[in-house]
């Protein structure tokens, strides 16, 4: 059996996804950027390939991605992650449908990627000059609350009465906005709350730039944030649909390309 390797080197996190030949997938792992990429990336994989207890030998071919991805000089291929997150949502949404929106929420940036029927990309807005609206944001003010990013989904449910609103609009200063509204009484839950919805507001002018159309899909490492994904949802009065590993999504996508260009490559 071939294996197939994607790896994601984001500005937060390392993901790596390993999938055979069938494009089915095998494993993950993700583990933290650090300052060192590079060698976390090797450590991460030789890590994965550990616990799947298949040797590297069996990996046909590697496709890095992410913003770290030419630092990772060992792959075979490097693509851009907009393509990349591409084609892991449309295969991470089979049993959903068609997805026409893709909505990506990573620790830097945020995207909001536009397909067509047959799943090309034809459009993308991106932010990456600004921290509000990105993972970076959530960790702030988690870290201002005294709280983990994992519990933001749960606290988010327990908010009582109408969300609170934080007007700013720099990162920065929300925070020192949640610590006047933590002096002022609030509880955690409710400025949680305020919290996410300040942010969905944000996602939806990006999302509007390239057009919300049906078939909305939301990853990245936020994704994991119930709360967030419900503050979305409601903005947008529309369901949008989460995978199962919504933090591997791009990794994926790279696996796939992969065994596409392994086979285009090789054939006879
Ligand atoms: P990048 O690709 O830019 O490195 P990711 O897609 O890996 O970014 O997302 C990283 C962000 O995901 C973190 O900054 C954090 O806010 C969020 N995150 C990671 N794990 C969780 C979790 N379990 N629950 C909620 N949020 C999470």
């Amino acid at each position: 059996m071939k294996y197939f390797t994607g790896i994601d080197i984001g500005s937060t996190a390392i993901k790596i996804t390993i999938i055979n030949e069938n494009k089915e997938l095998i494993g993950h792992r993700i583990s933290a950027s650090g300052s060192m990429f590079y060698k976390y990336a090797h450590q991460t994989l030789d890590d994965l390939i550990k616990e799947l207890n298949i040797s590297k030998d069996d990996i046909a071919y590697t496709v890095a991605t992410g913003y770290g991805r030419k630092l990772f000089k060992e792959a075979d291929e490097n693509i851009s992650e907009i393509t990349a997150n591409a084609i892991g949502a449309v295969a991470a949404a089979k049993e959903f449908g068609e997805i026409k929106t893709i909505i990506n929420i990573g620790g830097q940036d945020s995207k909001a990627i536009s397909l067509d029927d047959m799943g090309n990309v034809v459009n993308f807005a991106m932010n990456d000059r600004c921290a509000a609206g990105t993972g970076k944001f959530l960790d702030a003010c988690a870290m201002n609350l005294e709280i983990g990013v994992e519990e933001l989904g749960d606290r988010h449910f327990n908010s009582k009465g109408t969300p609170l609103s934080i007007n700013s609009t720099c990162a920065v200063f929300a925070e020192s906005e949640i610590i006047g509204l933590l002096g002022n009484n609030h509880s955690v839950e409710d400025i949680v709350c305020g919290v996410h919805y300040s942010i969905a507001k944000r996602i939806i002018k990006l999302v509007k730039r390239v057009g919300i159309k049906e078939g909305i899909y939301f990853d990245g490492g936020p994704a994991l944030n119930s709360g967030l994904v419900n503050a979305i949802e409601n903005e947008l009065g529309k369901k949008i649909f989460i995978p199962a590993y919504p933090q591997v999504t791009t990794s994926y996508g790279a696996a796939i390309l992969g065994v596409d260009s392994y086979y285009y490559q090789n054939r006879a």
